[in-house]
């Protein structure tokens, strides 16, 4: 066995990503950029990327399943959209007046999300979720907006609500405290606790992660989902489906059309435009979609939903996403990803069974989830959810596997526990991905990070 431990293995093996994060130290808070990207003893410094592959400054090359955080459904650098971003960048970026582009990409959104009666573009799936939430409360009149315990929803006010254990407190400081009382995390899969809440008749809007929280950590059982749409109609709630990273992951028609609901309002952003940034849009129900109408003085003063954002359908994002779309219409590079996935998901499981380590590695789509632990799974091999809101993910193991696949040649987000998988990920990659798990486990047993048995 070596004997070094992971740490000073992965201190050694990276030496110019430590430099880097010596500098970031002086020039970011946190030393990193997204907290999602943090990782000690520091994170890797990535040079360029293609396809299902990514390099670092230190010369190491990785097969990544962090996947533009979810997005990158048709992988790095695809040709087509490359393509489409050199052509445009050439001809502007912003100009400050309508394209044809937004059109077109409207049209292929519209297309592909049955739901999206009208469109409005904004700069990310943040601000989708923020101007949705506003629409939500100027259509309905109502102030209370519930959301799901755990449900990522971006950086703003309300989806700090109810984001980790002790759901009641929300997992930052300097919220204002009517954004905290107006905002209720629900548990998933109750229909009492959501009609209970439906029923005083003050939530504008329910929003929900459409496959559960970060892509379906909890799944969403396959009856709550029309429990959902039966109880918000039931009380004149509007119903939010965020589809920012699943959406694109499914063939046209989302997860909506796979799980047969139609929402009133859907958010999406970046898995939209092959992760160019500066994607987003809400999409939704004439009727709720027209708040941002213009009309006469007296409407566009007290009732109109104001928005702006200079970069709102800008032409390079545009043309990114007719060029995504059209290729994500097809279906095939999901049915790709997905079977990709599900072969990830059997050989990582069959290494944990192989080793004695209780736990599970699950997943709906091309989305893997990792828990080690006892817990109950439904569904078959190929797409399984698990439905305990419970479990408990250590951080500490999370983190020991994320080095330990680095160390091996695999990128995986910080927490180590999930990962995305892409159309270009390729058997090869699969399998060698399958090995390096392997690896991985075998050294955090021997480091007595991981309990067998
Ligand atoms: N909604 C979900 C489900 C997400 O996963 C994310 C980001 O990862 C967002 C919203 C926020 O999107 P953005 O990072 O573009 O603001």
């Amino acid at each position: 066995m070596d004997s070094q431990s992971t740490e000073e293995r992965y201190v050694a093996r990276f030496p110019d990503s430590r430099v880097l994060h010596e500098k970031a130290k002086a020039l970011f808070p946190r030393g990193c950029t997204h907290d999602a990207r943090y990782i000690l003893p520091f994170p890797i410094y990535i040079t360029h990327a293609r396809g299902s592959h990514k390099w670092d400054v230190d010369g190491n090359e990785y097969i990544d399943y962090f996947g533009g955080h979810g997005g990158l459904v048709l992988g790095h650098a695809h040709q087509s959209v490359v393509q489409a971003v050199n052509e445009q960048i050439d001809k502007g970026t912003q100009y400050g007046a309508e394209s044809h582009l937004s059109l077109e990409w409207a049209e292929l959104i519209k297309s592909y999300f049955p739901s999206a009666g009208l469109i409005e573009f904004t700069s990310s799936g943040t601000e989708a979720n923020m101007l949705a939430i506003r629409l939500g409360r100027a259509f309905t009149g109502r102030s209370k907006v519930v959301k799901f315990r755990g449900h990522f929803h971006g950086g703003f006010d309300e989806a700090a609500v109810g984001m980790s254990k002790p759901w009641d407190i929300p997992n930052s400081t300097g919220l204002l405290p009517e954004v905290i009382d107006c905002t209720i995390a629900l548990p998933i899969n109750n229909g009492e606790a959501l009609e209970n809440t439906l029923s005083k008749g003050d939530v504008a809007i329910v929003m929900i992660e459409a496959l559960g929280d970060h892509s379906g950590v909890t799944g969403i059982a396959p009856s709550f989902y029309q429990t959902l749409r039966d109880l918000t109609r039931k009380y004149g709630t509007l119903l939010l489906f965020d589809e920012v990273v699943v959406g694109p992951r499914f063939p046209p028609g989302g997860a909506q059309g796979a799980k047969g609901i139609t929402p009133d309002l859907t958010t999406l952003g970046k898995a939209v435009n092959g992760v160019i940034p500066g994607a987003g849009c809400v999409a939704g129900h004439a009727d709720v979609m027209n708040m941002l109408q213009f009309k006469d003085d007296d409407w566009n003063r007290y009732q109109r939903v104001p928005h702006a954002g200079t970069f709102n359908a800008n032409p390079l994002c545009a043309a990114a996403g007719i060029a995504t779309l059209k290729i994500l219409a097809t279906g095939e590079p999901q049915k790709k990803a997905n079977e990709a996935a599900s072969r990830l998901r059997q050989g990582m499981q069959q290494s944990m069974d192989r080793r004695g380590i209780t736990g599970c590695v699950y997943g709906d789509i091309s989305i893997w989830h990792l828990y080690f632990g006892g817990c109950e799974m439904q569904g078959s091999c190929e797409r399984v959810i698990c439905l305990n809101e419970d479990k408990v993910r250590p951080a500490n193991i999370g983190k020991a596997l994320a080095l330990n696949l680095a160390l091996s040649g695999i990128g995986v987000p910080g927490r180590g526990v999930d990962g995305s998988v892409s159309a270009v990920h390729t058997i090869e990659d699969i399998d060698r991905t399958i090995a390096a798990f392997d690896t991985s486990l075998s050294t955090m047993i021997s480091e007595d990070v991981l309990p067998t048995g």
